[in-house]
């Protein structure tokens, strides 16, 4: 599908008419790593940018803590409007927003995908097939291990980490996070001096 087919795929969905902006991205478009989250909050949905509430400030404390910039990263969400009441992104809603996730991917053609959570996470584990991602392992198991995707025709690097809400919630996941981004940084070919 192009991009005019992909926009207006996920424009025809009801979230996209309720919300007061649709969320593409952020960071460079030529960055080797992309950061995957779930959903647009309502800061997101007020700013029309991901990651700008108390998650995003966590995940750009973790950027800062071993050195990566925007410049080495693009931030995108699984669906690109706000559910209401941020309730979970329902399977219709994924579908109908993903193609558009992934012709990013394909232009920005990044090192490594990073899914945070379990949504973008069950996403790319299920081969983006939706009626198959309630199979797939939760993020407790796969968080810093890397495996080879195809996307598109080709193979890219999948990273999955923590949610940054999630590290808010349960301090005790910090250290894991923390080990998580060094191997990412590695798979970059950049060393981490913490
Ligand atoms: N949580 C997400 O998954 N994405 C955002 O953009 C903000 C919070």
């Amino acid at each position: 599908m192009d991009l005019p087919d992909v926009i207006e795929l996920a424009k025809n969905t009801e979230i996209c008419r309720m919300c007061k902006n649709v969320v593409v991205g952020k960071g460079n478009l030529s960055a080797p790593i992309m950061f995957i989250g779930e959903a647009p909050g309502r800061n997101e949905d007020e700013q029309g940018l991901p990651f700008v509430g108390a998650a995003g400030k966590n995940l750009d404390k973790l950027l800062e803590k071993v050195g990566l910039s925007m410049n080495d990263v693009y931030i995108a969400n699984i669906l690109k409007c706000r559910p209401p009441e941020n309730r979970a992104p329902l399977n219709e809603e994924i579908k109908a927003h993903t193609p558009w996730l992934l012709k990013q991917i394909e232009d920005i053609n990044p090192k490594v995908v990073c899914s945070l959570g379990n949504y973008a996470t069950k996403f790319f584990l299920s081969g983006c097939d939706v009626d198959l991602m309630d199979k797939q392992p939760g993020i407790t198991s796969v968080h810093g291990k890397v495996r080879m995707i195809e996307l598109h025709g080709r193979s890219v690097k999948l990273i999955p980490l923590f949610h940054p809400a999630a590290i808010i919630y349960n301090r005790s996941l910090l250290g894991e996070w923390e080990k998580d981004i060094v191997i990412v940084k590695k798979e970059i070919g950049q060393k981490t001096l913490i």
